[in-house]
C-alpha cells in the first residue's frame, strides 16, 4: 500500500550497457540485438528496444547466436522455454541480419 515517494535519482545519465548472453562481452553498441520475453512467454526480437519484458542481448557475432540458441542460454536468460518456432525465427533473424565474421578472430 505504501505509495513510495519515488524521487528521481540524481545520478548522471549513463549509457545503458548490454551484455551478450553468449560471450559476455559488454558494450553499448547498437549492434547488440535485444530479445524480449513477451507476456505469453515467447522470445522475440525487439529491434526498437522498447518492448517491455525481460530482455537479453546478443552481440553481432553469429557464433554467439548459434551458441546461445543451441545451449538454450537464451531460455535461461529469459527464464522461459524458447519454443522451436521462436528458435527458428531467431535463427532466421541472425541469418539475415548478422554477418558471419572471421572465424575465431579473437580467440588464439
Ligand atoms: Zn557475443
Amino acid at each position: 500500500m505504501a505509495e513510495g515517494t519515488s524521487r528521481a535519482p540524481q545520478r548522471p545519465r549513463r549509457v545503458p550497457q548490454r551484455t551478450c548472453i553468449s560471450c559476455r562481452t559488454t558494450s553499448n553498441k547498437r549492434s547488440f540485438v535485444r530479445i524480449v520475453r513477451t507476456a505469453d512467454g515467447c522470445a522475440v526480437i525487439d529491434p526498437t528496444g522498447k518492448l517491455s519484458g525481460r530482455g537479453a542481448y546478443f552481440c553481432d557475432r553469429l557464433s554467439c547466436w548459434e551458441a546461445g540458441l543451441k545451449k538454450d542460454r537464451l531460455g535461461i536468460a529469459l527464464k522461459t522455454t524458447v519454443s522451436d518456432e521462436d528458435r527458428a525465427a531467431l535463427r532466421q533473424y541472425a541469418a539475415t541480419h548478422i554477418r558471419p565474421d572471421a572465424p575465431d578472430e579473437q580467440e588464439a
